[in-house]
């Protein structure tokens, strides 16, 4: 008997397995059908090309999307599950401003506060959960990528350096640019003078394997980009450490060439740029606590008074180079 329903058996141990192998190829096809969460709209328009745009944040909401739902986004029968699955917490809220354009705007306030989440959805890494981000009175989401990338120019802590020449290095922030463009964004950038003083020049090797800029030379070099570039949007975290006397100077003349006459977001870390800035958000869990001039906010002996006093004020207490005046 057992020789009789055997194989029977097995056969249907078999079909059960077949089964199983379809829906998973099913599954596979519906994986591979997945779109992204930041989509451009069939009719996107395109940001005018040589207008500074102003930026303005209306009621904006978000919380990062779970692993779920980056990988479900599009499969209408799973999100359900995605409601079951865990949520984030808001990183924003109810988040409101108005940067006007041509004018700098600086971020600060304690770690985790929500900063760089900020300048993720200017440059529309993520869109909100609630409110609107604008850009020229347009809606981020109603604009074409192209036009968005071309106009927001971002220089984050870390600049990457790709392992070639420094030309090609430039090159890529403008692939048209003709030598004596090379070399004025150089200029600007205050990175001339070590181009120059390298035997090939911008044609050395840069990167891990090459010649190992410094962390004061990588940034400049991002901003000589951000030159080529000419964005009409500028997100800039600023970065102080690891930077001797001498890189800061620089970095801080270079900067103020690249943010002139452009609409700029910046997470600020020097006194400096925060004196200078036409507007300062004050940003603590999520939220737009302050806003106002260094003057301003210092007279109201809020946060950012409290802040000023104990970080700012005394650049001695949070960096080992005290010889740097107005270094956070
Ligand atoms: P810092 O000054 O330390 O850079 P920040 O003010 O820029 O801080 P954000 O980096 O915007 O703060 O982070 C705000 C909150 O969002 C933090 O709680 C952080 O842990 C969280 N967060 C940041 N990036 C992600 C991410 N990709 N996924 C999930 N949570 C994130």
């Amino acid at each position: 008997l057992q020789r009789l329903f055997g194989p029977i058996t097995q056969l249907s141990g078999m079909q059960e397995l077949a089964q199983t192998v379809v829906v998973s190829f099913s599954r596979v096809f519906e994986l591979l059908d997945l779109k992204p969460l930041i989509q451009e709209r069939p009719d996107a328009i395109a940001l005018k090309k040589k207008v500074v745009p102003d930026v303005e944040f209306e009621h904006v909401s978000f919380r990062y999307p779970t692993a779920d739902e980056v990988s479900l986004a599009s499969l209408e029968h799973l999100r359900a599950e995605r409601e079951r699955s865990e949520v984030t917490p808001d990183v924003l809220r109810d988040v409101s401003f108005h940067a006007q354009a041509g004018t700098l705007t600086a971020l600060v306030g304690p770690s985790g506060a929500g900063k760089s989440t900020i300048t993720h959805l200017v440059s529309r890494l993520y869109d909100p959960n609630g409110g609107t981000v604008r850009l020229g009175g347009h809606d981020l989401r109603d604009l074409t990528f192209e036009s968005l990338r071309e106009a927001v120019g971002v220089v984050s802590q870390d600049a990457y350096l790709f392992h070639d020449t420094i030309r090609e290095n430039l090159l890529y922030a403008r692939p048209t640019a003709t030598e004596d463009e090379l070399m004025e964004a150089c200029k600007g950038a205050q990175i001339r003078d070590l181009i120059d003083s390298l035997p090939l020049g911008l044609d050395t090797v840069t990167g891990d394997r090459g010649y190992r800029m410094s962390g004061g030379e990588k940034q400049r070099l991002a901003i000589a980009r951000l030159l080529l570039k000419e964005p009409s949007i500028v997100v800039l975290d600023e970065a102080t450490a690891h930077l001797d006397s001498e890189s800061e100077a620089a970095v801080q003349r270079a900067l103020k060439t690249a943010l002139h006459g452009r609409t700029s977001l910046v997470i600020a870390h020097r006194l400096s740029t925060i004196r200078e800035a036409d507007q300062i958000l004050v940003i603590d869990g999520g939220r737009v606590r302050e806003r106002g001039t260094h003057d301003e906010l210092l007279a109201q002996g809020g946060l950012y008074a409290e802040l000023y006093h104990t970080q700012f004020a005394n650049p001695a207490a949070n960096d080992p180079k005290p010889e740097i005046e107005d270094e956070l």
